[in-house]
């Protein structure tokens, strides 16, 4: 999944978009989560993806994983600080 093969399946709706097997395989979908973006391993939003996704989980569960979930939740502490001022 490059950059482009995401742009081309976000932006493209109905039925003919399908994901390739070995899309699927990796982990990508789209989220219930996230209203529909389309999510895999890698991608932040990932981290707080709840659709029970085995490759996802496991990648939860990698070094990468969980690097970016540390750095998502000490931010997102920033951001719910930040918000309080408003
Ligand atoms: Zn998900």
């Amino acid at each position: 999944m490059d950059d482009q093969r995401w742009q081309f399946l976000s932006e493209a709706t109905g039925p003919c978009v399908f994901l390739k097997p070995e899309e699927i395989e990796a982990g990508w979908h789209w989220c219930h989560d996230w209203d529909g973006l389309l999510v895999g391993p890698g991608m932040h939003e990932a981290i707080f993806c709840n659709c029970n996704i085995r490759k996802i989980e496991e990648w939860k569960e990698s070094e990468e994983g969980r690097k970016i979930d540390d750095s998502m939740r000490s931010h997102a502490g920033g951001d719910i600080m930040d918000g309080g001022t408003f």
